[in-house]
């Protein structure tokens, strides 16, 4: 896909990351510091129905990805979204003027998601899905190196310090010439 900021002015996030990273509590705290627009990808999928049905294997939606970014298009061309989703392949390229992955440490993340109730392998699947760096590869494959960061997330005081990185670069970043 064509990549470039579009003509929007003001950008687009994704803060990406294994679930129980931190994305939905940086994403939340960030749009209060820059007034940018919080999307929680799976809120939408379940509240707008952009799914096929529930995966019980895997116990969550089965996303449809073409219904997602049909229904996203309009708001990411103009610009000014932070975007919260467990996978990041499937957004057009041209969407995204930076991609935050977020991680964390093995045994910090296996306490949160047993915290949230998550056992077995949807537990286990996770925690892999974390050491091996998944939704890193993905992000670095799916978009150009240089708008690829890689953010940890282990205590509170990582959220504030990468919240006000963020902010410090949603303040300094400029519109791209069409
Ligand atoms: P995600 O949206 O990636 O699944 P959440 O933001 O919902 O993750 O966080 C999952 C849980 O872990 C929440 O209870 C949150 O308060 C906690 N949490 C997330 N990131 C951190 C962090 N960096 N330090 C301490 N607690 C965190
Ligand atoms: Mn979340």
């Amino acid at each position: 896909a064509e990549s470039g900021g579009g003509g929007r002015k003001k950008p687009n996030i994704l803060v990406t990351g294994t679930p129980g990273t931190g994305k939905t509590t940086t994403s939340s705290l960030l749009a209060e510091a820059t007034l940018l627009r919080h999307v929680n990808v799976g809120d939408l999928v379940r509240d707008k129905n952009l799914h096929d049905g529930w995966d019980d294997q895997l116990d969550c939606h089965v996303i449809n990805e073409d219904l997602v970014c049909d229904e996203l298009e309009d708001m990411m061309e103009e610009g000014g979204n932070i975007v919260d989703y467990h996978g990041c392949d499937f957004f057009p390229e041209r969407w995204f003027d930076l991609v935050a992955v977020l991680q964390t440490e093995n045994s910090v993340l296996y306490d949160r998601l047993s915290k949230r109730g998550y056992t077995g392998s949807k537990l286990t699947n996770n925690i892999e899905c974390e050491i091996f760096q998944v939704l890193l590869e993905e992000a670095k494959d799916s978009y150009p190196e240089d708008i690829v960061v890689a953010l940890q997330s282990d205590t509170v005081d990582d959220i504030n310090r990468n919240v006000t990185t963020l902010t410090d670069w949603v303040r300094s970043w400029c519109p791209k010439p069409e």
